[in-house]
């Protein structure tokens, strides 16, 4: 039996970068006050395909939707901020507080061609702050972003756009469909179907010609309204004074259709062609339309799976071992060995020892194996003396420890090193 196609196991090696980019995200994201929200990864299908957009690349084609004993029509989420804002609106969690700042870490699920960094299970870790349309938000959540990827040691490029509002957007889909009728022969077959069910969509597409034509198609960002620039402005001018660099890029459109104003991604060129690492943007009419409040909010997503692949690729840590190994020569030994494994572990310490009675240079190598950071030889001998040699595998360095106060210089040496044990 072999796991599907684009879904993945994470193998132990691999799993330790993944709870650093969680854990760095929960340390993140409180800093700045948002809050975890856990959610179900089914949901009904008209949740997706009224939020996301029926005319988009997801809805058209890469749900997981099937028809469940009851005979209603359920999908695997595809993405989290539909289902975080169905939550948000079930439990009124407006209410709640004046501005929900919200974030999830899950999987989701798009029938996508499985390649490097695209898979049909993967990984989020998204955002939603719920509640103010203040430009301030944008730039904070933003920020947040940025700082995510700062403190996980990463670069990427962070691109900045305005996708208009209900104001501004049809002058501009006006100006846009005439452009892709004028040059429709050069559109992909998607596309000239695309002009009329969705044709920002158009700016989206993959196909050389395609691009090659959005290049000098018209920008949304000179159709903005007065509100919606002013958005904007305000928007720069905060990200400006919190130094966070960005730059903008007129013809960026997601590939959902509830966003509106800013939009952004963040960008790396390590992956190959899956070139976003994260990506975001306000969504001021969503809540409505999902039959919630009249209340704004901005998100974005961070793929979990492709901030691995940066980690491996741009910093290649070697894996954290133990932080003490427990070489025992003899039975008793061994037996002392094994309650004080449960002293250590009890104490803070990530210990392990052999448990098959192998020999003192088979037990050295299973502790280097590991990357244990140190090795405490305990013989039947020091034993009787009530001591053992500490070995600090880094540095090679040896002394003896005395094994009769409680651990205490055991804990002091093992457990001071840089934050170990704690
Ligand atoms: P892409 O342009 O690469 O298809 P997207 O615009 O579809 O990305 P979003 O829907 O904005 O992506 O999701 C946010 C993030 O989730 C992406 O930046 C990416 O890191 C990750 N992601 C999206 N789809 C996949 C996938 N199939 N496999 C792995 N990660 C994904
Ligand atoms: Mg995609």
């Amino acid at each position: 039996m072999q796991a599907l196609k684009g879904f993945k196991d994470i193998l132990p090696d691999e799993a330790v970068l993944w709870q650093q980019v969680e854990s760095t995200a929960r340390e993140v994201f409180r800093r700045f006050g948002f809050e975890e929200i856990k959610v179900p990864i089914l949901e009904k299908t008209a949740l997706f395909a009224r939020s996301i957009g029926e005319a988009t690349d997801i809805v058209e084609k890469e749900m997981y939707t099937f028809t469940d004993r009851n005979g209603e029509s359920l999908t695997m989420r595809p993405e989290g901020t539909a289902t975080v804002l169905r939550a948000f609106i079930e439990h009124a969690m407006h209410l709640r507080r004046p501005i929900n700042r919200l974030f999830t870490v899950g999987p989701m699920f798009r029938h996508e061609r499985p390649q490097k960094g695209r898979l049909r299970q993967f990984h989020q870790v998204s955002v939603e702050a719920l509640g103010a349309d203040s430009p301030r938000l944008d730039a904070e959540v933003i920020a947040m972003a940025h700082q995510l990827l700062v403190e996980l040691g990463l670069k990427a490029e962070l691109q900045l756009n305005s996708l208009g509002c209900p104001e501004c957007r049809p002058g501009h889909r006006q100006k846009l469909v005439a452009f892709l009728n004028r040059h429709r022969e050069q559109l992909c077959q998607d596309c000239q179907r695309r002009v009329e069910s969705n044709p920002l969509r158009v700016l989206d597409c993959k196909s050389a010609n395609c691009r090659q034509l959005n290049a000098e198609a018209p920008a949304i960002l000179d159709s903005l309204c007065r509100p919606c620039e002013d958005h904007l402005t305000l928007v720069r001018r905060d990200l400006e004074a919190l130094e966070v660099p960005y730059s903008l890029n007129p013809f960026m459109v997601r590939g959902l259709d509830y966003y509106t104003r800013t939009t952004f991604e963040l960008l790396t060129d390590a992956l190959g062609a899956q070139s976003a690492v994260g990506a975001g943007g306000r969504y001021d009419g969503l809540v409505r339309q999902l039959g919630g409040p009249d209340l704004p909010g901005i998100g974005f997503a961070m793929g979990i799976e492709r901030l691995v692949l940066l980690l491996q690729e741009q910093n290649g840590t070697p894996l954290p071992g133990p932080d003490l190994f427990l070489a025992c020569l003899g039975e008793p030994a061994a037996d002392y060995g094994f309650t004080l494994l449960q002293q250590c572990r009890l104490a803070g310490l990530s210990a392990l020892m052999d448990v098959q009675g192998r020999g003192l240079k088979s037990q050295m190598k299973q502790a280097d194996r590991l990357n244990s950071r140190f090795v405490l030889i305990i013989g039947d001998e020091e034993l009787a003396a009530g001591q053992a040699v500490l070995r600090n595998l880094t540095t090679g360095e040896e002394h003896r420890v005395a094994l009769n106060d409680q651990l205490g210089d055991l804990l002091q040496t093992v457990g001071g090193a840089d934050g170990a044990g704690t």
